[in-house]
């Protein structure tokens, strides 16, 4: 039996590339993760290196190992070199077969590690810490397979502009800015406990919390008990849950707090994550306000999920609710203009709103209401509130996005918090919650609607500088 140290799925590709090519059955090899039993024979150094050469995969399985090879179970690698082999020896279309037993593990091994890798993202949070007159970000997260290396791009995107460090006890992972660097793993007690983002975070997760929407098994599964210890909110939520009946009670007497939100209606499938398909058939049920009743359709975003900018607007509009697609309307033609004019390629970027129904009065050609023209009306502020969770969920699955443009008040309002004015926050790169580069602008309907062409040509000009900015 040769034994052989895996370090990780580049160096598995290698090898076992190796002893496919010198044709060593899985029965005659046992490749061990490198934490695992040390090797005497650890390098197959005796096999012929130009056997190999010539091997070829498909993507499909190229895809499938490189998840698997996050995975903690240390078979794995036997797994996956026995998958590889019957593909390879006498059963080319193997991964058609999902009830084909290594194939089926192998499908669920990958399915652990893409849920595990969701979670690290929805769940890690940074502590600010401040040394030699710097801030860093330090977070602390116990994922339950090895896949630091996987989620960490992911972060390197997000928080581009700050200096950060992610510890786990397999590894840890810091960015300075311009690169990734992976040292030991460490102990929860190297990571800082207390500070005042925390005391914000609690204040803001109190203050969202909202008892009658209390789901305990629900909570517990999407935010395993196992991570509350990392969260700054996690001193509070069994205070939260302990009080919940009686909060209740309190705001069934004050009428409060009951409103939906879209959060209802978004439903992962035990062991998946979303995807920007499965949200927008989520989203054609949703039903959280009364936006849906009068409207055609959901309006829900639309482009490629590795979009490198985003462009967030207020609301679907008449011909958008018609169509069933964001900005083809009037607005849209302007927006396709400014697209262009600051050399962007709209099929390279998503665009969403914040509000996924149409909201308008009917009126007449006066603007009576009750006639049969349909005029916008804006949004309000419990309305975004509700819907938001459809944007929060579209956002976390575009892994890529390094540019968020609010186009107009309510996106920018939606993400910036309350208060902002555009005419304050407009062409200003920021840092936020979502993005490390966002950018307001106008919405294109703003400027079809400035009464003076002077004003329109000044906002198109403002709007095309903006875009541009975000295709740097
Ligand atoms: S506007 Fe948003 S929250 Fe309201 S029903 Fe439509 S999709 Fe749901």
């Amino acid at each position: 039996m040769r034994t052989i140290q895996i370090e990780d799925f580049d160096d598995w590709r290698a090898k076992a590339r190796k002893l496919i090519g010198n044709q060593v059955p899985p029965s005659e090899v046992q490749l061990f993760d490198r934490d695992g039993q040390q090797s005497l024979f650890g390098d197959p150094s005796d096999l012929d290196e130009a056997s190999g050469a010539t091997f070829r995969v498909s993507r499909e399985f190229v895809s499938l190992a490189q998840a698997v090879g996050y995975h903690r179970d240390f078979n794995r690698w036997n797994l996956l070199y026995r998958t590889l082999w019957r593909i390879k020896t006498d059963q080319p279309h193997l991964l058609e077969i999902e009830t084909d037993p290594d194939v089926h593990r192998l499908i669920q091994m990958e399915k652990q590690v893409r849920r595990d890798a969701h979670k690290m993202k929805a769940f890690v949070r940074f502590r600010k810490v401040e040394r030699d007159e710097k801030e860093y970000f330090i977070a602390w997260h116990q994922p339950d397979h090895r896949i630091v290396r996987r989620v960490a791009p992911f972060f390197s995107r997000r928080f581009k502009g700050m200096n950060w460090a992610i510890l786990t006890p397999d590894e840890s992972v810091t960015w300075d800015q311009s690169e990734l660097h992976f040292g030991p793993g460490v102990t929860r007690s190297d990571a800082p406990g207390f500070d005042e983002l925390e005391d914000l975070w609690r204040t803001y997760y109190a203050n969202i919390f909202n008892p009658a929407r209390v789901k305990v098994k629900m909570m517990k599964s999407e935010m395993p008990v196992r991570y509350w210890k990392n969260l700054p909110e996690a001193d509070i939520i069994a205070d939260l849950l302990t009080d919940a009946p009686k909060r209740v009670e309190e705001m069934i007497q004050q009428h409060e707090g009951f409103e939906q939100t879209a959060i209802n209606f978004i439903k992962p499938t035990e062991g998946e994550s979303f995807t920007l398909a499965t949200l927008k058939e989520m989203a054609i049920e949703c039903t959280a306000c009364d936006l849906c009743r009068d409207a055609t359709q959901t309006v829900f975003g639309t482009g490629p999920v590795e979009a490198k900018i985003v462009l967030l607007g207020e609301q679907p509009g008449d011909q958008e609710d018609i169509a069933g697609v964001p900005f083809v309307g009037p607005a849209g033609k302007v927006l396709n203009e400014a697209i262009d004019n600051a050399g962007l390629d709209r099929d390279k970027l998503y665009l969403t709103n914040v509000v996924k129904h149409f909201k308008h009065i009917e009126t007449n050609t006066e603007g009576i209401p009750n006639g049969k023209r349909r005029l916008h009306q804006k949004p309000n502020a419990r309305e975004v509130r509700c819907c938001r969770p459809w944007f929060d969920a579209e956002w976390s699955c575009l892994e890529d996005a390094e540019f968020l443009v609010c186009l107009g008040e309510t996106a920018a309002r939606a993400i910036l918090g309350p208060g902002n004015k555009i005419s304050e926050v407009r062409g200003r790169l920021l840092s936020t919650d979502y993005c490390a580069k966002t950018i307001v602008t106008w919405h294109p309907a703003a400027i079809l609607r400035s009464p003076r062409e002077s004003h329109r040509q000044e906002k198109m000009r403002e709007l095309i500088k903006d875009l541009a900015l975000a295709g740097v």
